[in-house]
């Protein structure tokens, strides 16, 4: 399929050697067994800068839903142990205890790590000066007697290198994101800028990213579907772009598949949020912008920026938020666009309402020259319908039939008009419906 852009698709380098002829069964033994493939896959969910809004935007998917992941009832998918600071039943030394595991090298199944939110640059001093976020406490050393919280960070690199897979949810993990803007104390950076472009999880795949502020859930859980089917060996490598995207999500911008995008090539545009035009006069930047959120909708195939009436702000792109401010602002980019497209999709658009004129009268009012509705409707006037109508039908049937032609020749229906012809007065019904109209006191 083309994307009609020169887009970049790669593979994960190691994927071959992982799932060629002469693999282990069960993962590249990681896990599983001769037997079979894998039963269980745990999933680390560690929260660095963040709003919680990944959180929020993942337990809303719904196809596949984290409950189908969670109970395993997707076939051949392996269960989900879902390891997370919110949802998890578990708290304290009891919920920390499997990612300690996991940085032992002591758990016993593989794992995936996903991280919300953004990375601080707490590495850059000792660790009794603090930490911007946390996660547990006591330190790694199991003959440590510190009670200081653990930083996300010394959790990230501790649990990267065992990892199956290390997924970014969101756009403060995948880019930097909102932490990461101009004038922030804190050095936030992405995921892959922590962990460095020769990343590599256990199984070889780089840092796969699920951008948005909030992403679409079902963009996140759709992915973690396909990362297990593959490290199941039943589906091949799902395709990533060379920002780690998964290319079937992001390979379009949201303004090709927007609702608005018939308003936009007809040169129609909104004045305000929530006209139903488009709304690029009014900061919308669609047109450049990789997304599916009209397409997938915000939540079970529902809303999305575009779909409730609100411009494109460019939270899933790298250069999100200081390459987009000021929100609500036309790009410049759009003065270039937006007045081709008021000029020729004005045209356009004038053109279309003639055909769509003649295209809302049937052949039988055409030759009876009256259309039989009573509600207002009235015949156009308009000259230049009938000249843009004579053309347009030449051209329509040229080197074919001329239905309109033949239709001409049809005779009119005699029983057309029953009513009048039967002489029945419209006009006396309204005084017979009131004779048998029963007033509230009667009743
Ligand atoms: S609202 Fe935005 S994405 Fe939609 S058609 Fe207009 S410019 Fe394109
Ligand atoms: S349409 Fe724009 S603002 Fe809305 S989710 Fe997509 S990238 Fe973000």
């Amino acid at each position: 399929m083309s994307t009609g852009y020169k887009q970049k698709l790669q593979t994960v380098p190691h994927a071959g050697g992982v799932f060629g002829a002469d693999v282990d069964p069960g993962i590249g033994g990681l896990g599983g067994s001769p037997d079979g493939p894998l039963n269980i896959v745990h999933v680390f969910w560690i929260a660095g800068m963040s709003c919680d809004g990944c959180s929020i935007a993942a337990s809303g998917a719904t196809n596949p839903s984290v409950e189908d992941l969670l109970l395993g009832r997707i076939p051949n998918l392996p269960k989900v142990v879902l390891h997370h600071p919110v949802l998890s039943p578990g708290a304290g030394t009891e919920f920390i205890r499997p990612f300690r595991k996991a940085v032992e090298g002591t758990l016993g199944a593989p794992y995936v790590v996903v991280l919300e939110g953004s990375v601080p640059d707490d590495q850059a001093f000792p660790t009794e000066y603090g930490y911007f976020s946390a996660m547990g406490a006591g330190g790694f050393d199991p003959e440590s007697e510190t009670d200081q919280p653990n930083r996300v960070t010394d959790w990230l690199w501790k649990l990267a290198p065992g990892a199956a897979a290390y997924v970014a949810i969101g756009t403060c993990a995948t880019w930097g994101g909102i932490p990461a803007a101009a004038g922030n104390i804190t050095g936030s950076m992405s995921l892959t800028d922590f962990l460095g472009k020769d990343y590599r999880s256990a199984l070889g795949v780089p840092v796969v990213n699920v951008p948005g502020c909030s992403p679409v859930g079902d963009n996140f859980t759709e992915t973690v579907a396909a990362v297990l089917l593959f490290l199941q060996n039943l589906a091949p490598l799902p395709k990533f772009d060379e920002l780690g995207r998964p290319a079937w999500l992001f390979g379009e911008t949201v303004h090709r598949h927007c609702p608005k995008a018939g308003y936009y090539e007809e040169g129609v545009f909104a004045h305000e949020p929530g006209d139903n035009e488009c709304l690029v006069e009014i900061g919308c930047w669609g047109p450049v912008v990789q997304c599916n959120i009209v397409e997938r909708g915000a939540i079970n195939h529902m809303g999305g920026c575009m779909v409730a009436g609100g411009a494109c702000i460019g939270c899933t792109m790298p250069g999100f938020p200081d390459k987009y401010s000021p929100f609500y602002k036309a790009p410049p980019g759009s003065a270039i666009s937006g007045t081709t497209s008021r000029i020729t999709g004005g045209a356009i658009r004038r053109l279309r309402r003639m055909s769509m004129s003649t295209g809302n009268s049937t052949p039988l009012w055409d030759n009876a020259g009256e259309a039989p509705s009573a509600w207002g409707r009235e015949s156009s006037k308009n000259p230049l319908l009938k000249v843009n109508s004579y053309f347009y039908k030449k051209l329509q049937y040229s080197g074919s039939v001329n239905h309109a032609n033949r239709n001409k020749k049809q005779p009119l229906p005699q029983s057309r008009d029953i009513l009048r012809q039967k002489g029945i007065d419209m006009n006396a019904s309204v005084p017979v419906l009131q004779e048998h109209l029963v007033s509230r006191e009667e009743l």
